[in-house]
């Protein structure tokens, strides 16, 4: 497969312009407003759309499923308070957008998706465009036990209950960040792993994600 790789000043100026939108709309940590100027989003999109890659939009990608809001990705990253060096399980690699800012952030990344063809492509995609990350094909909804425990666990796809084998993956001081509700829309939750047996929840703003399907999931 040839891909077409060129950052140019048009992408790089609609990606400083998108980096100020996400600043106005309120996203701070600089950390991740950095990552998103230096991720090309326009990689993940065919070039007949590289004009809709920087709007602050979700956009499909094909097999019914979709590249998450900039806005999201912003959000969910800003929650996550990602550290170098933190294991990361990212459950919906999807488009690997959201793979490429965990990994800026200095995570190592583990992430996980149900069907084949994203997962075949972003196995080509990622590396090629110098992002390394562990990949996995399969029902995320269920984590990855094998390679457990996480520093963080961070959902991409809308669930309807928090599954507790993701919360047992987590390390003591470990957070999970998951869009939980019914089909139509999702509250945002953290859940900290305080101690062996204690979590504290968090709910936030509400959202629309694709939904997890999956063993502990719709
Ligand atoms: N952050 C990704 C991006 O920017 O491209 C978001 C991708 S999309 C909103 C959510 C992804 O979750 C989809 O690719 C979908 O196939 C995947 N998904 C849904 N249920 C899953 C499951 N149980 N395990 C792994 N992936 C799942």
């Amino acid at each position: 497969m040839a891909y077409k790789f060129i950052d140019n000043y048009r992408e790089k100026g609609a990606r400083k312009k998108l980096v100020k939108h996400l600043e106005s709309r309120g996203i701070q940590d600089k950390r991740v407003l950095e990552a998103i100027g230096k991720v090309p989003r326009h990689f993940f999109f065919d070039e007949t759309f590289w004009n809709q890659a920087y709007k602050d939009i979700a956009f499909p990608i094909g097999d019914g499923q979709t590249i998450s809001q900039p806005y999201t990705v912003a959000y969910q990253s800003e929650l996550l308070h990602v550290k170098k060096g933190d294991k990361v399980l990212e459950i919906g690699t999807g488009s690997g957008y959201q793979t490429c800012i965990l990994l800026e952030l200095g995570a190592d990344v583990y992430t996980i998706e149900r069907q084949e063809n994203l997962y075949q492509r972003t196995i080509q995609v990622l590396p090629y465009m110098g992002y390394k990350p562990n990949f996995f094909l399969g029902d995320g909804s269920k984590g990855i036990p094998e390679n457990a425990p996480y520093d963080k666990i961070i959902v991409t796809a809308g669930a309807p209950f928090v599954p507790e084998v993701m919360l047992k993956q987590l390390k003591l001081g470990g957070l999970l960040v998951i869009p939980v509700g019914d089909e139509k829309s999702q509250k945002m939750v953290t859940i900290l792993r305080v101690a062996e047996n204690d979590f504290e929840r968090i709910e936030l703003d509400t959202f629309r994600f694709v939904p997890l399907v999956g063993d502990k999931a719709w």
